[in-house]
Formats: structure tokens, C-alpha cells, sequence
């Protein structure tokens, strides 16, 4: 695959952030593009946006947690587009505090959407995946390179689906699958507003500077080359980079520098 042109991709999470850029992003490189998120409103108007610029997309309401949505979302690629080439595994919501004061149902709330999420788009996609020898991504996080403090779920539900999908590219191997595993800093989106607190309720708002952050649009960019050159992992800018090669050789001094940067948020519930 020497470009996205004419790939039928899947996006999960199409609705809002990276989703949406990617989106837009493969639908203007010629891809057909299908959406899959709850917010059906959203898709539709984007599903619009981008047909009005001459580009191809279909949608599909899903809630990745219910295996039967998913494999509708699947259905309505192949159905529409006549194959599949690519899964992007992106839909994901976060969470923001420790893990003394959280209620359990928040971290079995992102393993549901995080992990089993991408496990039940991917057991739908695969078998078309396969003859196409086509691409599975699964949009992780640095957090999902190392355990960031006070969102215990999301760091292991992001090494959770490297667990699944690493598994799932060595199965594959005589099988010309293709999986990446991309793994976003910081980015400008909606992630930290509906993030959950330690009752479950969303946070409504973001302890960081958005504007400081990668672009949703620039994280798209970088996934699509990652898929077209078929990377296994694709990092994004020198925090993820970093924390990629430091962990190797001093994994203590990550500890210490995670920590630091995580309990200088305001309201930090590491303090
Ligand atoms: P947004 O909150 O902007 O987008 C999240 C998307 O996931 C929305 O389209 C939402 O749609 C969808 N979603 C949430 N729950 C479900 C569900 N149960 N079923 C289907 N779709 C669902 O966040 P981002 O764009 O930032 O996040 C996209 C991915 O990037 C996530 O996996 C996140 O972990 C990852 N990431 C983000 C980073 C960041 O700083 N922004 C950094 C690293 C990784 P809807 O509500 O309509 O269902």
C-alpha cells in the first residue's frame, strides 16, 4: 500500500478529536472513509462535510462495548465499499484520579471501552482484514508505554490492547496482516472533558493547556504515514519518543519524572 488512496478505512471514535481529523485527513487522500461512534448526529454532519468536498464516507452508529454494534460498523464498510483495508481502533475515554479514591467501576468502564472495544471491532474485521492483508491500528497512548499516575485504568487498558494486538500481529504473521500500535502525546481534543473522576462522573473540563498540545490533525498525519509505510509503532513527538527509549535504560528516573509532571496540574490528586 503506496498510499491511502481508495483504502476503505474504519475509524472508531469518528465523532470528536483524532477520530474526526483522521477523517477528514484519509477522506482528502482519497480513502473511503467509515464512522463509527454513539453520537450519530455527529457522524452524519461529518459524513456530509466530507461528501461535500467530493471525498467518500459512510457512518454507523456503534457503542464499541456491544460486540453486535461492532460487527454491524464492519458490515456497513464492506457493504458500502466492498472491502476493508484498514481498522482504526480510536474510540477511548480517559480518566483522572488515584487509585485510592477511585470507584471500580471507572476502571471497568475503560477497560469496556478502551480494550474491549478494540477486541470487538477487531474479531469482525479481521477475516476481511486478512484478505486484504490489510491494517489493524490501535491508537494507544504514552500512557500505554508507561504507567502514567492517576489514570490507572487508561494506562492499563492501553497496555491491554498492546497485549491483545501484538499477540494478534504475530498470529497473523504468515498471513500478511499488518499492526500498529500509535501512541499519541498530549493532543487538543474533547478526551480530558469527558474524562472520569473518581465517582465516575465526567471531569467537564481540562487541567491542561489544550493549546499547548499536538493538533488532532497532526496526530492524523502521523498515523497515516505510519500505516502507509506499515510501522509496528509509531510515536509522535519527542515526550513519546522519549519515554520509549528512557524506560529502556532508566525506568526509575521515568517514575520520578512522570510523577512530577502529573502532580503539577492543577488539582492534582497526586498531592
Ligand atoms: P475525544 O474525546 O475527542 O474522542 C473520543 C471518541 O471516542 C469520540 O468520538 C467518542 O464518540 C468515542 N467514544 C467514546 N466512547 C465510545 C463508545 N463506547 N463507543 C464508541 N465510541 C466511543 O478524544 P481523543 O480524540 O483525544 O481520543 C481518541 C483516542 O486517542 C483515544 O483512544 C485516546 O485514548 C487516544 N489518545 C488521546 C490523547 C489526547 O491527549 N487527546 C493522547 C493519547 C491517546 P461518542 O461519544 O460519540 O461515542
Amino acid at each position: 500500500m503506496k498510499t491511502l488512496k481508495d483504502r476503505v478505512i474504519v475509524i472508531t471514535g469518528a465523532s470528536s478529536g483524532i477520530g474526526e481529523a483522521m477523517a477528514k485527513v484519509y477522506a482528502a487522500q482519497g480513502a473511503k472513509v467509515v464512522l463509527g461512534a454513539r453520537s450519530v448526529q455527529k457522524l452524519q454532519l461529518l459524513t456530509g462535510e466530507i461528501r461535500a468536498q467530493g471525498g467518500q464516507a459512510a457512518y454507523c452508529g456503534v457503542d464499541v462495548t456491544k460486540p453486535a454494534e461492532c460487527r454491524e460498523l464492519i458490515e456497513t464498510a464492506v457493504r458500502e465499499f466492498g472491502r476493508l483495508d484498514v481498522l482504526i481502533c480510536n474510540a477511548g475515554i480517559s480518566m483522572r484520579a488515584i487509585f485510592d479514591d477511585v470507584d471500580l467501576d471507572v476502571l471497568h468502564r475503560l477497560m469496556d471501552v478502551n480494550f474491549w472495544g478494540t477486541v470487538n471491532c477487531c474479531k469482525y474485521a479481521l477475516p476481511y482484514l486478512q484478505r486484504t492483508k490489510g491494517s489493524i491500528v490501535g491508537i494507544s497512548s504514552v500512557a500505554g508505554l508507561h504507567g502514567l499516575p492517576g489514570r490507572t485504568g487508561y494506562s492499563a487498558s492501553k497496555y491491554a490492547m498492546t497485549g491483545f494486538l501484538e499477540t494478534l500481529r504475530i498470529e497473523n504473521l504468515k498471513k500478511g496482516l499488518h499492526v500498529m500500535i500509535a501512541c499519541p502525546g498530549f493532543t487538543a481534543s474533547n478526551v480530558r472533558f469527558s474524562a472520569l473522576t473518581a465517582d465516575g462522573s465526567q471531569q467537564g473540563e481540562t487541567p491542561r493547556d489544550e493549546s499547548k498540545m499536538m493538533t488532532a490533525e497532526q496526530v492524523a498525519r502521523i498515523v497515516g504515514r505510519g500505516i502507509v509505510r506499515r510501522k509496528r509503532l509509531c510515536l509522535m513527538e519527542a515526550e513519546g519518543r522519549a519515554t520509549h527509549f528512557v524506560k529502556k535504560f532508566a525506568p526509575g528516573f521515568l517514575d520520578r519524572m512522570f510523577y512530577l509532571v502529573m502532580s503539577r496540574e492543577p488539582d492534582s490528586p497526586l498531592k
